[in-house]
């Protein structure tokens, strides 16, 4: 069966959920090309040799660059802050490697572009980290609505809160670094936007408020010398899908106490459905036209009914984590990888989720609509 080598760059957040995810896609995909651990690398080689023990990879290193002209590498991972996607990614691809980036793709949607068409000239494969839609349930959502068992859709309100910015004495981290990019809007907007646009396509147009609310941090936990922010903790999106209904979207990381609100309820003039990821095994179903005594809620619980939650465990009711998502994704990428075929979301659909963001950024300067171009 065709191998391929996998490299990694990062050992952070992603680095070991990339890791995780190449190392139990076998096991979830039988079909699939094996996925072979060659490097990873971190600018901190002492913790890349740490990752290369503990994850299984044959080699570690401490230059990102080595993995570019080794030939035993088919796939790279970039798992890096956001600053620092592009250079990895045009490197990788111009060596004919296969490319899963992380999202959001780079700063600026130029940027984006031009990673969109380095890919898409050299054709390679490429893969952007939006793991949360590949929950089977969300499949699921998304051919109800195909389906049309939810009737025209009438609405949806999509949300992404979290708090690992609500302190203002958190200090300065490469996040709020306005060099890579927006703040909140990119970082945790892209799931919310890449979510409704799984769900119901394009968004059309946006009128946003985009705010800074913590306006300075100190540089290091605890220093007394503080740094302007410069990028926004809250966006707040008015949206108008080219299917015709509306909806809102808000992306916050300074939600106090919430740690992974990403959901949404999605309306349609037979019923709706509810989803929130901090209880992703469950997706909740209204269906209009009930005996109004006993009609509610459904609660579908996922199983392996719902593909391919099957892969990870026969028994219904034993649930998915974050890190089988990551699998799922992983899986998708080396299978289409294998047969020659594309897997998504790409490049290409992860630019087309940051001309969202830079339209409602537009937008909220303006104080106006925005047609997302
Ligand atoms: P992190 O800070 O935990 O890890 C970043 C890693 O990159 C660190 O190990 C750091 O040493 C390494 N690094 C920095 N500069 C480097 C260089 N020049 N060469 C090699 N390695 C270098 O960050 P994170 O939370 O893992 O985020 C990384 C990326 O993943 C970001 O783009 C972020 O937006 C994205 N992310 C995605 C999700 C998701 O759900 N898909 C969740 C969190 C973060």
């Amino acid at each position: 069966m065709k191998e391929l080598g996998i490299g990694i760059i990062g050992t952070g957040f992603m680095g070991k959920a990339h890791a995780f995810a190449y190392r139990a896609a076998l096991a979830a995909f039988p079909d699939i090309p094996v996925p072979r651990l060659e490097m990873i690398a971190d600018v901190d080689a002492a913790s890349a040799a740490k990752a290369a023990h503990q994850y299984g990879f044959a080699r570690s290193s401490g230059n990102w660059k080595d993995m570019i002209a080794d030939p035993k590498i088919d796939v790279i991972s970039i798992t890096t802050p956001n600053t620092l996607h592009k250079d990895m990614a045009l490197a990788a691809i111009a060596a004919g490697k296969h490319v899963h980036c992380e999202k959001p793709l780079s700063p600026s949607l130029g940027e984006s572009l031009e990673m969109v068409e380095a890919a898409e000239k050299r054709g390679v494969n490429t893969q952007v980290g939006f793991n949360y839609i590949k929950n089977p349930l969300l499949k699921l959502a998304r051919e109800m609505v195909e389906a049309g068992e939810l009737g025209e859709i009438t609405g949806f309100r999509g949300i992404h809160a979290e708090d690992y910015m609500h302190d203002p004495e958190g200090p300065w981290t490469w996040r709020i670094d306005p060099s890579g990019g927006p703040g909140v809007i990119a970082d945790l907007g892209s799931h919310i936007i890449g979510m409704a646009r799984f769900l119901l396509g394009e968004i059309a147009e946006v009128s946003a408020d985009v705010r800074t609310v913590v306006k300075s941090r100190p540089v290091a936990r605890g220093a007394a010398e503080r740094k302007d922010v410069l990028v926004d903790d809250v966006a707040r999106i008015l949206v108008n899908f080219g299917r015709g209904c509306g909806g809102t979207i808000e992306a916050n990381w300074i939600a106090t106490g919430r740690k992974m609100q990403l959901g949404f309820e999605l309306t349609g003039a037979k019923g709706s459905l509810v989803f929130t990821q901090e209880r992703l095994n469950e997706l909740l179903f209204y269906k209009a036209g009930q005996d109004p005594r006993t009609s509610g809620y459904t609660k579908i619980e996922a199983g392996p009914q719902h593909y391919p939650y099957g892969q990870f465990c026969v028994a219904g009711g034993h649930e998915l984590g974050f890190n089988d998502l990551k699998t799922i994704e992983m899986g998708e990428f080396l299978s289409a990888i294998g047969k020659g075929q594309t897997s998504g979301p790409g490049f290409r659909e992860a630019y087309e989720i940051q001309k969202v963001v830079e339209a409602a950024i537009d937008s909220s300067k303006a104080r106006n609509w925005v047609k997302v171009a």
